[in-house]
């Protein structure tokens, strides 16, 4: 079984548009399907993936609902696990989230760059108690993203300062904790309650550097992630099982602590 806790799709007419774009702004990142939900689905089967999690992100406040009905839209879905998403300049924020709550919606994106926050302001502690009190799952963009200019909004050492405001509600890194800030990944994030995902590292993390962070974390705390369309599990796999983990290790990555954590 594997399970991706890490996808991104689109309705169709806005992939169209969407996946040229963003691949343009990544530097030229070659998308691994169409953005599309049909053609994700078809890849998963032709893949071996049994679930994805897809995450949609609201890039402006009068984006927040329709991104949110799509996300709602996919609920139901035997493959596709959808999570909703808020944007922090949102005056309906706090309703959106019990909406989201309320659909059967089990989890939020947020994007600290492109939603244009830092991950510690305390404008956003309302809205995380708001998921705590939900009981929701947070997956947060960490670490460099390669489609955008610095400053870095999500670094480990601010995560950090604001994971106790979410109570028990999983927080989830992506990219092992930070792109390309894995150094303070250790530093700071290893050993708290954070989870990481695996997204686009394949190629990226040092395998070295990969092992290093899941043997001095948890793994019980790290979900195997693509970040398709621009990377591909069969590659998130490839590094994983690269690392020889043993199999209860690799199993937990790859599908056992999704399993637990989405209650499938
Ligand atoms: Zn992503």
């Amino acid at each position: 079984m594997l399970i991706d806790f890490h996808v991104h799709a689109f309705p169709d007419k806005v992939a169209e548009k969407a996946i040229p774009v963003l691949s343009q702004c990544s530097g030229g990142v070659v998308p691994s399907y169409d953005g599309k939900i049909d053609s994700l689905k078809s890849h998963m089967r032709k893949n071996g993936v049994d679930y994805a999690v897809v995450l949609n992100i609201a890039t402006n406040p009068h984006q927040q609902k329709k991104v949110n009905d799509f996300a709602i839209s996919l609920l139901g879905d035997e493959m596709l696990i959808p999570f909703g998403s808020v944007h922090p300049d949102s005056i309906d924020a706090i309703s959106e989230l019990e909406r989201l709550a309320a659909a059967g919606i089990k989890g939020i994106k947020l994007h600290p760059d492109y939603q244009n926050f830092y991950v510690d302001e305390a404008r956003m502690l309302p809205i995380y108690r708001k998921i705590a009190e939900l009981g929701m799952i947070t997956v947060f963009h960490a670490g460099t993203d390669i489609g955008y200019p610095k400053p870095v909004h999500c670094t480990p050492q601010r995560l950090l300062k604001i994971l106790d405001s979410f109570g028990n509600a999983p927080v989830i890194a992506a990219h092992f904790g930070g792109y390309m800030l894995w150094e303070d990944v250790m530093q700071f994030l290893c050993g708290t309650q954070v989870y990481f995902d695996t997204a686009f590292s394949y190629g990226k993390i040092p395998p070295d550097f990969a092992k290093k962070i899941i043997l001095s974390h948890d793994a019980k705390r790290i979900l195997l992630g693509s970040d398709m369309p621009w990377s591909t599990p069969t590659d998130e796999v490839r590094l994983i099982r690269s690392l020889q983990l043993n199999e209860t290790v690799t199993n937990a990555i790859l599908f056992n602590n999704a399993k637990r954590l989405l209650s499938i």
